[in-house]
């Protein structure tokens, strides 16, 4: 059965930076294939062309990093490092910065939650994804409301750092772009009101550093984090990028060979570590080098390719998409900052009187589309958006959650693209 080309969404969503599994086909319930539409790069991007290119060219060659004489391992700790720098190129870090590898956005925060000086407040909007709301759980937090707009955002949190103790250590954690509307949130604004007030601010730029420059030292952030495979490297590693003082002074996130400097036997039976102070003492274990040397191909293959013209087609796709779901009267789009908010390629709907997990369902078995269902590791927000009770846990989110009795759906569809 020879595949039929999935022109409905495969000639609006062509990309200008060759990515793998563009001619995957897929078998469809109603017989024969179809070439295979994704559409959910907010959850996993599919890796660039240069990435595979890359990796492959140097898998030959892997050895060990930090951790052997012989030249394989010498020149994968060479890579390893050299993607650190290219990193740090990449978002903009500023002198004393440190990159630090991880395996994702999330472990990139709960690290800094780890790290966070005693007594630190930290405050964080309900509307984060759960990645970047619940880590600081241990720590003494303030969960602030969802504003309607970029400037209900600023103005929520001047207010509540006002309130602050000023003597303590304070962190706010902010969402660069939401993983369910797209929109883009006022991270300069944020900075500013944040270092203001005394306090600290980590930007979570999963969603938004695939798909528009990011630079710490232009956005003024004390630190960001996102994840290798959103950024078209899918090979297990994340970043989190910024200052060095609090790192430094934590203990190791793990504790193992790599960020021990020297390790003793102590008279009393113990043993006493010397921890390195630089990102090594929170890379304890053997490092992911094929992951790293990922995420530096695609930080290289983003810059050539120059983010004004992904930028621009993105912004095309995306209004391309708004209009045709405008035409539907069943599909809702899901807003915080409404139409003219600035916006990644991430749009999540409804449609009224449809279970959107079935809808999801039919899009990939009728139509081979890929797209993601259910609150999005979102939960708080989704539910605010359906107008559901953000407080009750309810139905919401089940997989085979139904429309409640007006149809009004409990959970939501969500289609997202970039490169
Ligand atoms: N932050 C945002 C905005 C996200 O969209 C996601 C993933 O969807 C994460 C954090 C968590 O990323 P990861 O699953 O790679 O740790």
């Amino acid at each position: 059965m020879s595949a039929r080309p999935n022109t409905a969404v495969d000639t609006a969503v062509r990309a200008p930076l060759p990515v793998l599994g563009r001619d995957v086909t897929v078998p469809l319930v109603t017989g024969g294939e179809v070439s295979y539409a994704a559409l959910d790069y907010a959850a996993s991007a599919p890796a660039l062309q240069r990435v595979w290119d890359d990796i492959a060219a140097y898998a030959p060659y892997y050895g060990s990093v930090h951790r052997g004489a012989g030249y394989l391992s010498q020149l994968s700790t060479d890579l390893f490092e050299n993607s650190r720098d290219t990193v740090a190129d990449f978002l903009g870090c500023r002198d004393g910065d440190q990159v630090v590898f991880t395996r994702s956005t999330t472990d990139s925060l709960n690290l800094l939650a780890a790290a966070l000086p005693a007594g630190c407040q930290v405050f964080v909007f309900e509307t984060e994804h759960h990645a970047s709301l619940l880590p600081w759980r241990e720590a003494r937090v303030t969960y602030l409301n969802a504003p309607r707009t970029p400037a209900e955002a600023v103005d929520t949190l001047e207010r509540a750092l006002a309130d602050r103790d000023p003597y303590g250590p304070a962190l706010v954690c902010v969402t660069g772009a939401s993983n369910v509307t797209g929109e883009i949130w006022p991270v300069r604004e944020l900075a500013a009101a944040a270092h203001a007030h005394g306090a600290r601010i980590v930007l979570d730029a999963a969603q938004l550093a695939p798909h528009h420059p990011v630079s710490v030292a232009e956005l003024d952030v004390d630190w960001i984090a996102f994840s290798g495979h959103k950024l078209y490297a899918p090979f297990g590693s994340g970043v989190l990028a910024g200052r060095a003082d609090w790192l430094q002074d934590a203990e190791p996130y793990l504790a193992g060979g790599g960020a021990s400097r020297t390790v003793a036997r102590r008279a009393d039976g113990g043993v006493d570590v010397d921890w390195h102070t630089t990102a090594a003492r929170h890379e304890a274990g053997s490092p992911n080098v094929i992951g790293v040397y990922a995420i530096a191909a695609a930080c290289k293959a983003l810059t050539e390719a120059g983010f004004d013209s992904l930028v621009a087609r993105e912004q095309s796709l995306v209004a391309a998409v708004r209009a045709g779901l405008a035409e539907v009267p069943e599909v809702k789009v899901l807003s915080l900052f409404g139409d003219d908010a600035p916006r990644v390629g991430v749009i999540s709907f409804v449609v009224e009187g449809w279970n959107s997990s079935h809808f999801a369902a039919a899009l990939s078995a009728e139509y081979g589309i890929g797209v993601r269902d259910g609150l999005f590791c979102a939960h708080p927000l989704v539910r605010t958006l359906l107008g559901s009770d953000p407080q009750d846990p309810g139905e919401c989110g089940a997989p085979d959650a139904e429309p409640d009795a007006q149809g009004k759906s409990l959970n939501a569809i969500r289609v997202s693209f970039g490169a």
